[in-house]
């Protein structure tokens, strides 16, 4: 054993960077809050209790969120070996038993004899020592604050109200044209709209069914920017005078500006990603498919990521997080899931798996590691820390954040298998990652 590493969060993130950094030898203090204190959503005192749904989403290797899986599996992830033993039917997903997954992770977790499991709220961020700060999307006020001095108040966010991304090969350019407003360049891609098209997708954004969210998230949606159904409520024409404004733009296809637009923002450097503007939005996510596919150009749209509103605390890491999960201005600290921007359980889990393999080497005077971005976790990681993505939004694990193939592949499911292929190809030649 040698130097303590205290980590403060016993979620997903912090439990896989607890059992990564106990199994290379260093002796971790885990320091849990609940069930002392609660978060408005957990509501027993389990480690890595899963809040919502009971899904860690796809196991197959034609997904990122089943890349990402097996790239865990080969660094021994604590939580993809217990999620396998709690595992129940869910075709090709890996979904759980929630509570025999949560007790799953608490007995192994106090099992291991590099753990102490300390059940008391940490108030202030250690200054002194080795820290994994991974207190989620919940983060108790108190310690948020803290985070806020240490960081800076401006980079810390505790609202996301994103909007959807798609991938731009799935856009049908035969309705888009490139352009900004008033011949300013080309950045944007606008999805233009006649009066008849404008009207189909305005009645079905008002009838489409939404999220009814928590009381926590209630409360605070105003302070955000606005859901665009509840702009759409206000009058048949608010939106033509908002985000879907049509002024400053003409259609090359009808020389004429057209009756509204939807514009579509670059959302990476590769241009392989691009988000909606303006359209934050709290419609459930079957909904927001179906309303959204009625965009011209968006017909058969890939959504990487739907439009969310809720509560959730974490840090602008493109300003903030080196590639290793470092804070830039102190290394000691590392931060993980969910507060660094990346969005899910199975992405926080894996950002803590990285947290403490790296926090374990920094700790034995060892280069911590930048993982390749043609892996699914490298690629996630570099997206949240790269300095041109902020101000930051949250991401899911994609495709699209992965650098394209060498040779160009027509069919998708080939296409992912082969970027599948070349990820795992890369993450065996990590020696910390050699581990199945
Ligand atoms: C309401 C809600 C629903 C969600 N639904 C889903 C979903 O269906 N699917 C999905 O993939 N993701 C969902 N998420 C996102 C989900 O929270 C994350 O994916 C995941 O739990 C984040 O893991 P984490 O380890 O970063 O945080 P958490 O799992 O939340 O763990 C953080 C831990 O830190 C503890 N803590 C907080 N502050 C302190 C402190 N000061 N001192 C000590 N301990 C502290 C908390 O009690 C908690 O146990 C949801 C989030 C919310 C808020």
């Amino acid at each position: 054993m040698t130097v303590k590493l205290q980590i403060i969060g016993g979620g997903l993130a912090g439990c896989e960077a607890a059992w990564q950094a106990a199994r290379r030898g260093i002796e971790v203090e885990l320091w849990e809050m609940r069930p002392g204190k609660m978060t408005p959503a957990h509501s027993t005192g389990y480690l890595a209790e899963l809040v919502c749904s009971n899904s860690l989403r796809s196991d197959s290797l034609e997904n990122a969120a089943g890349l990402l899986k097996h790239e865990m599996r080969r660094a021994n992830s604590l939580i993809m070996q217990v999620a396998e033993r709690c595992r129940v039917p869910a075709g090709r997903a890996l979904a759980v038993d929630r509570e025999e997954f949560a007790a799953g992770i608490t007995a192994a977790i106090e099992a291991e004899p590099g753990i102490r499991i300390i059940r008391e709220e940490v108030q202030e961020i250690p200054r002194s020592r080795p820290v994994i700060i991974a207190t989620g999307p919940l983060t108790s006020p108190t310690l948020a604050n803290s985070l806020q001095s240490f960081a800076g108040a401006q980079y810390l966010y505790f609202y996301d109200a994103a909007a959807p991304i798609v991938t731009a090969e799935s856009l049908n350019y035969d309705r888009i044209f490139k352009a900004s407003r008033y011949g300013h360049g080309d950045d944007y891609l606008n999805c233009p709209m006649n009066k008849e098209e404008y009207e189909r997708f305005y009645q079905a954004l008002l009838a489409a069914e939404r999220h009814p969210g928590h009381e926590f998230e209630k409360e605070a949606i105003f302070e955000a920017c606005m859901p665009i159904e509840v702009m759409a409520a206000r009058g048949p024409d608010t939106l033509r005078f908002g985000p879907l404004r049509p002024v400053g733009l003409i259609d090359p296809a009808t020389d004429k500006e057209p009756y509204a637009v939807v514009q579509l923002r670059r959302d990476n450097l590769a241009g392989t990603l691009y988000n909606l503007v303006g359209f934050q939005t709290n419609l459930r996510w079957g909904a927001q498919e179906q309303v959204f596919r009625l965009i011209p150009g968006l017909e058969h749209a890939e959504f990487v990521r739907l439009g969310v509103m809720h509560r959730n605390t974490y840090i602008d890491s493109p300003r903030l997080l080196r590639p290793t999960l470092q804070l830039r201005t102190h290394p000691q600290v590392f931060l993980a899931g969910q507060l660094t921007g990346v969005e899910g359980y199975l992405e926080s889990a894996a950002s803590g798996l990285l947290a403490g393999i790296n926090a374990a080497r920094y700790i034995k005077g060892k280069q911590p590691l930048v993982l390749p971005s043609t892996t699914a976790l490298g690629a996630l990681i570099q997206y949240i820390t790269e300095p041109s993505h902020a101000p930051l939004q949250p991401m899911h694990v994609n495709f699209g954040l992965l650098p394209p193939l060498e040779q160009k592949i027509k069919s998708r499911r080939e296409r992912n298998r082969a970027l599948s292929a070349r990820a795992l190809a890369a993450i065996v030649t990590i020696e910390e990652f050699s581990g199945n």
